[in-house]
């Protein structure tokens, strides 16, 4: 089994349709794929009839914007049901939230910068359901304003750069219980990513554990084997189950394809075994 449980589409900030990318999904010997789009669960129906036509299993899921101890996290929810009112409240709350904040950046980048994004950044809005960061870091290489969106982060929208500006995201406590509300299994995306230290995510992953947390992302595409043996060790200090996913957005970037990511050591539950129970 390969369980590639953490992939977006163009819903989001990936590039194809949801059955284009299920496609290439199972092309690339997937055997079950979650579509876990940035705060929007609009690509589920057309993924799942995608899985369907072609014989592989699927997760509905989503990643959720969330805010802890003024740090920005993702919060997987797997196997959710997209239907759910509690949960489509919280997706929608936090999608204005981005639409605002993409908004404010587009101020401080005219006022500091004098560059002129506001136009972009509202039709970006109007045409996004749940418009990020990265379409916007896109919309600045494609200007010529940044060599990669690698640089445009680092140099114009990263924290400290005159784009960044902070947002109230909805707290990971509320954000984990929603989840579990609409049936889901709540797993914290990527925690070797968060610019905290090691002490702090220890008491992350404690508090994400107390307050209803089931997993945790351990192998994910493109991490090192450093990261992937620290976050092994901490998923069983905490007794939190592995989930395993590629985060692939963008078939231009052919070094992070769907379904590529470390083999999990045989003593952590994969989360994938729970969502099939
Ligand atoms: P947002 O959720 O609006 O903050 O946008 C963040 C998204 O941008 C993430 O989900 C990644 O897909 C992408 N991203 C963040 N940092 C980088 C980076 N340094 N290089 C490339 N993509 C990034
Ligand atoms: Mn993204
Ligand atoms: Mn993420
Ligand atoms: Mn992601």
């Amino acid at each position: 089994m390969i369980a590639d449980l953490h992939l977006h589409s163009h819903h989001s900030d990936g590039v194809l349709a949801p059955a284009a990318l299920m496609q290439l999904v199972a092309a690339q010997g997937v055997t079950l794929a979650a579509l876990t789009d940035h705060d929007t669960v609009r690509g589920c129906p057309e993924a799942a009839q995608t899985c369907a036509d072609l014989g592989i299993g699927f997760v509905p899921g989503v990643e959720i914007t969330a805010g802890w101890q003024g740090q920005e996290l993702h919060v997987l929810g797997l196997g959710i049901n997209p239907g759910s009112e509690a949960l489509q409240a919280h997706l929608s709350t936090v999608r204005q939230l981005r639409h605002a904040r993409l908004i404010e950046i587009g101020r401080r980048l005219e006022r500091k910068k004098q560059l002129v994004v506001g136009e972009a950044i509202e039709e970006l809005c109007r045409t996004h359901d749940s418009p990020t960061r990265l379409h916007l870091a896109r919309l600045l290489v494609s200007r010529g304003l940044a060599k990669d969106v690698a640089y445009a982060f680092d140099h114009w929208l990263g924290r400290g750069q005159a784009g960044y500006a902070p947002a109230e995201w909805p707290a990971l406590e509320t954000t984990v219980k929603t989840i579990r509300e609409a049936g889901g299994q709540p797993v914290l995306a990527h925690p070797h990513r968060y610019k905290i230290s090691a002490g702090a995510l220890r008491r992350l992953l404690a508090e994400f554990g107390s307050v209803g947390g089931l997993g945790m992302e351990v192998a994910v595409g493109g991490m090192s084997s450093n990261d992937f043996e620290r976050l092994a060790q901490l998923a069983r200090a905490n007794g939190l189950a592995a989930s395993t996913g590629s985060d692939f957005h963008d078939p231009g970037i052919p070094w992070n394809p769907p379904g590529r990511f470390a083999k999990l050591p045989p003593d952590l539950e994969h989360v994938a075994a729970r969502l099939q129970r």
